[in-house]
């Protein structure tokens, strides 16, 4: 009775859950395992009454015109008019990160700073992105003094404590996220768009799922109804022909024959607190060289609830995915050894036609909202044409 059945309700799920229903006419039935949709974008009050992102600060931001547009269908947005600042807290300082133009003139005195500027202009070009990884590699003396120092305030340690490994050995696209701008531009990014779902995130999954032809059911571990046996997939017992699209971890879909998939986990701890502010307005304060946990949001700044009763926050411990109950796998580890334990799993996929992997966890790969929005578009206009 279903035409085609998607796995995971998260931002690669629900969208390409609502196309096929929507534009390809075809009944989907959506599995969920966890009792919410949304994945790690899920939002709600905490018992203060205060909107909290369950699994840590998620904001939207793309300068992909479709991608906006697309889901702006599905919600009105708080934007952010100054885009989406962060700082990072060295002693008693707070820094703007991205390391730009003017945290050189608040690291050093102005002769030094202007002079240190006009090079960096020089080198790279007014406007660019250098990412630290670059920038390090500058001959430049002086250069590679303001590269030092923004690899030793902002980098190594925050690195260390998210990924439990050196900038060096993990993968260069992950500290690329975040490179140092040459220009005064405080913006943690640099998109058009920058904000959050005007009344949440749920709210706004919930707006893509509702639809006739789209039936979801959360709770439902897929693994326990659906089998992936050579190339074919069963579904209750019946031979299922019809699309599969999986948004899970690969190696899970294949019980782990091959050894686990690495990844990085996090433990969140909120607390509220009976204050008005708690961080001087700022939404995510970044802790680069002291502390356990890597940064703390304060959700009121994130989502700009107003008349909030209090404060509430949440510091980010990140450990290693072990896959024990209740953990959840975050960030995919790239490297090139993980790539080829994915590539044996993608490969037992690969054997079975109408599966389709789409999305951070069952691709391997560090995707923003907005890719994953525009990568599930394209998969469903080929499923559907
Ligand atoms: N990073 C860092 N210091 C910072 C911010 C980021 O070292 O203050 C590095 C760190 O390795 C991090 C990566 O850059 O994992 C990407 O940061 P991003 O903010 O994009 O991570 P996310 O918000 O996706 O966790």
């Amino acid at each position: 009775m279903y035409d085609s059945i998607v796995i995971g309700a998260g931002v690669a799920g629900s969208v390409v859950a609502r196309q096929l229903a929507e534009t390809g006419n075809r009944k989907v039935l959506l599995l969920e395992k966890r009792g919410h949709i949304g994945g790690n974008c899920y939002d709600q009050q905490d018992k203060y009454g205060i909107l909290v992102h369950e699994y840590g600060p998620h904001i939207f931001h793309t300068n992909i015109e479709e991608v906006f547009a697309y889901l702006s269908r599905f919600t009105k947005w708080n934007m952010y008019e100054d885009g989406h600042q962060v700082v990072a807290k060295i002693g008693d300082t707070l820094l703007p990160v991205p390391f730009n133009l003017n945290t050189l003139h608040m690291v050093y005195e102005k002769k030094l700073a202007d002079e240190l500027e006009e090079k960096l202009i020089h080198a790279y070009g007014q406007g660019s992105r250098v990412s630290i990884m670059q920038l390090r590699e500058n001959k430049d003396p002086q250069i590679q003094e303001i590269a030092q120092f923004v690899y030793e305030n902002i980098f190594l340690k925050y690195t260390m404590k998210q990924w439990g490994q050196t900038p060096e050995e993990i993968s260069p696209e992950v500290t690329g996220r975040v490179p140092v701008l040459i220009s005064y531009d405080n913006r943690y990014f640099q998109d058009k768009y920058q904000g959050v779902p005007a009344n949440g995130f749920t709210d706004m999954f919930k707006n893509i799922l509702d639809h006739k032809n789209l039936t979801v059911q959360t709770n439902t571990d897929a693994l326990k109804i659906l089998e992936f046996r050579d190339q074919e997939i069963y579904f209750e017992g019946k031979k299922f022909e019809g699309d599969v699209i999986f948004t899970g971890a690969l190696d899970e879909l294949y019980h782990c024959q091959y050894g686990r998939l690495p990844y990085r986990s996090l433990r969140f701890d909120f607390t509220h607190l009976q204050t008005d502010d708690f961080q001087d307005g700022h939404s995510v304060v970044n802790y680069t060289v002291s502390e356990d946990f890597t940064r703390i949001t304060e959700f009121k700044y994130l989502t700009k609830q107003k008349n909030t009763n209090g404060t509430t926050i949440v510091r980010e411990y990140p450990f290693a995915y072990t896959g024990s109950a209740g953990e959840i796998p975050y960030y995919a580890i790239m490297n090139a050894e993980n790539k080829v334990l994915y590539e044996k799993y993608k490969a037992l996929a690969d054997k079975i036609n109408n599966l389709h992997l789409l999305g951070r966890l069952a691709e391997y790969q560090y995707y923003n909202i907005d890719v994953m929005v525009s990568k599930a578009l394209k998969l469903a206009d080929t499923l559907i044409r």
